[in-house]
């Protein structure tokens, strides 16, 4: 049985914080706003997890309110929820993401992302497939105010 679960996530930027995404620290001067790490792709891809067995959303299960999450490394959330997934009974099948951030340029950091990634999630590389856009310049993220990231996540159940 194959189940399917669709991600989505925003976070501002704004200075004197780490740009972390996909599990990955990008140079740049700005870093993403949240009570976590603010990694925008892993929380895209959690969530997709978790639509796909209708569970509870990320910030319910790691509420900003918990001073457990604060600054919260999103691997080891990412973690948390690959076990939720496999105690039920699934396994990754595959991901698909995209990351929307007008700058900086995403590409160079994709391998190392998807060796995290992957890693965590007990996939081939093939079975994850991580895109980058812009906003051609509209919008939040066009104006580098924010960064967006969104997953579609298909599950398959071994038991
Ligand atoms: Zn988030």
């Amino acid at each position: 049985m194959y189940r399917i679960g669709l991600g989505y996530d925003i976070h501002q930027l704004t200075a004197g914080r780490d740009l972390i995404i996909g599990g990955v620290k990008i140079t740049h001067e700005k870093g993403l706003l949240g009570h976590s790490d603010a990694d925008v792709l892993i929380h895209a891809i959690i969530d997709g997890m978790l639509g796909a067995l209708a569970l509870a959303d990320i910030g319910t299960l790691f509420p900003d309110t918990d001073k457990k999450y604060k600054d919260a490394d999103s691997t080891i959330l990412l973690e948390e929820v690959y076990k939720k997934i496999r105690a039920k009974g699934y396994v990754i099948n595959n991901i698909d993401c995209n990351i929307i951030a007008q700058e900086p340029k995403m590409m160079p950091y994709i391998p190392k992302m998807k060796d995290v990634l992957c890693k965590i999630l007990e996939i081939p590389y093939e079975d994850l497939s991580i895109k980058a856009k812009t906003k051609e310049k509209m919008d939040a993220v066009g104006q580098k105010l924010a960064i967006e990231a969104n997953s579609a996540v298909l599950l398959k159940k071994i038991k």
